[in-house]
């Protein structure tokens, strides 16, 4: 990933360990030391299946669960540097979640969820009926809504007002975590688009979530895949989806639908689950699943290997396949 362009956010070496187990003794590595940057008003896709660590990054970033160790760094100053009240960084950095109704409270009408963030922020100057209505005007929801119960909105409007509710505050930088995962495919859609265009005006950064690859096709300037705890291929987002270099990506790939009838079905290459965390494996943490695996794979955890521009995997053959091509 470049490193170039100015970064909005920069991670280096995170880590995310949970103890486990009788007396704490198994030690679950959810992230094990990931570098990343976000540039301003650029998506990051991070992706991989669950059990991979990416909501857990996310959570790291904006503090929701504190890091182990490691280096976050948000418009070049260092966040876990900061102790105590996190408010003004929660200010600046907001999340989307999935499930729009789990974090929307039933009892509570629309309007007052809507302008809580602006409430505890103190940033509601008193105009509350058309600050909710511009809000909503902002993610094409008729401002009729407002005065609703949550069960009384569809899936798609709900997570408007989930995407309503981040933006209220002004926020640089936003993680969506699976943001259009519940919703079909036209609302999905629409909800992608109304992402970009917030993007496009306002210059949020995002660090896009999901295990959906077209999603993270359409949403993402740059992507990171994880395998349990761990990136193995980051790069531009063309080069991972049209030269993919590690078989995990290649993998997820093969398992991706063709929309078009007439292609030929191709040859699912993912096997098998995602193991435990709690019983990782020596070497490469694929392996076990890799189809392309040699004696190295269960004995040496391979290192980043630069296979092009801005392009990096991690895999013990790669490079080789590359100058054999
Ligand atoms: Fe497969 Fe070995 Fe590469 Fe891991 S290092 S992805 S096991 S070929």
């Amino acid at each position: 990933m470049s490193h170039t362009k100015k970064n909005l956010i920069k991670v280096k070496n995170l880590k995310k360990h949970f103890s486990s187990g009788l007396f704490h003794k198994t030690c679950v590595k959810a992230v094990d030391g990931i570098s990343f940057c976000i540039p301003s008003g650029k998506t990051l896709g991070m992706v991989g299946e669950s059990g991979s660590g990416k909501s857990t990054v996310g959570r790291c970033i904006l503090r929701l669960i504190e890091p182990t160790c490691g280096e976050i760094y948000f418009q070049g100053k260092d966040i876990l540097a900061t102790k105590g009240d996190h408010r003004n960084l929660r200010k600046q950095m907001q999340i989307i979640f999935q499930d729009a109704d789990g974090s929307m409270n039933p009892r509570i009408k629309v309007i007052d969820q809507l302008l809580e963030p602006l409430r505890v922020h103190k940033l509601l100057n008193g105009q509350i009926k058309e600050t909710a209505a511009d809000l909503m005007k902002l993610v094409n929801l008729s401002a009729d809504l407002m005065d609703r119960y949550p069960h009384e909105l569809s899936g798609g409007q709900r997570q408007r007002i989930g995407i309503a509710r981040a933006i209220s505050i002004n926020p640089g930088f936003i993680v969506a975590d699976e943001a259009a995962a519940s919703l079909d495919l036209l609302v999905q859609a629409q909800m992608m688009d109304l992402l970009k265009r917030l993007q496009s005006e306002r210059g949020i950064s995002y660090l896009y979530i999901s295990h959906n690859l077209p999603i993270i096709r359409r949403m993402a300037d740059t992507v990171a895949v994880m395998y349990l705890g761990r990136f193995v291929e980051t790069g531009k987002t063309k080069d991972i989806f049209n030269s993919p270099a590690h078989p995990y990506t290649q993998a997820l790939l093969s398992a991706v639908p063709s929309i078009n009838p007439l292609a030929r079905p191709k040859k699912n290459m993912l096997r098998g689950e995602i193991p435990s965390p709690l019983q990782p494996s020596c070497g490469c943490s694929f392996h076990p699943r890799c189809s392309q695996a040699g004696t190295i794979c269960s004995q040496i955890i391979p290192e980043k290997r630069h296979i092009g521009r801005d392009h990096w995997a991690w895999c013990h053959f790669v490079s080789h396949k590359r100058a054999a091509a």
